[in-house]
């Protein structure tokens, strides 16, 4: 992605939920849904091993969008606050997203979007409401063709 744009942002429900310089975006996304998005991409290397994230739910209706954060009802990590409140925007040198969660996890770090990433991305694989596969390991096991 990063050989193919400058900058990119990542839209849920007709909204932007995180926007960066493509390389930074894929060495240290943030807002739950592109962790999501980035765990769904195959690994070009087949001996790299990689979770892949299955989303609960469905994508609700763009014409009724949930209260609060838009993505809440299919969030893992959605807490109370995110039920009832619009995340504001949090931006770390040119690295936008919108999510209370990352925002905390952005401060705990002092701005690190790698390591507040890194704790983010932990946190939604230990998530006990999610799908979570070893992608690699299902295509080492596929029959040849
Ligand atoms: S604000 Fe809450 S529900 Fe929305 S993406 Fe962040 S953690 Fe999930």
């Amino acid at each position: 992605m990063e050989h193919v744009a400058d900058d990119v942002a990542v839209m849920y429900l007709g909204r932007i939920v995180e926007q960066a310089p493509a390389g930074r975006l894929c060495a240290a996304p943030l807002h739950p849904y592109t962790l999501a998005l980035f765990s769904a991409v195959p690994a070009v290397d087949p001996r790299r091993r990689r979770k892949r994230i299955v989303l609960p739910g469905d994508v609700p209706s763009p014409a009724n969008p949930p209260a609060g954060c838009r993505f809440h009802p299919r969030c893992p990590l959605a807490e109370r606050v995110c039920r009832e409140v619009d995340p504001p925007p949090t931006r770390v040198d040119g690295h936008l997203v919108h999510c209370h969660v990352a925002a905390r996890e952005l401060e705990r770090a002092g701005g690190d979007a790698r390591a507040a990433g890194s704790r983010m991305a932990e946190a939604l694989a230990s998530a006990p409401d999610i799908y979570s596969k070893d992608v690699t390991q299902s295509v080492a096991r596929a029959p040849a063709p």
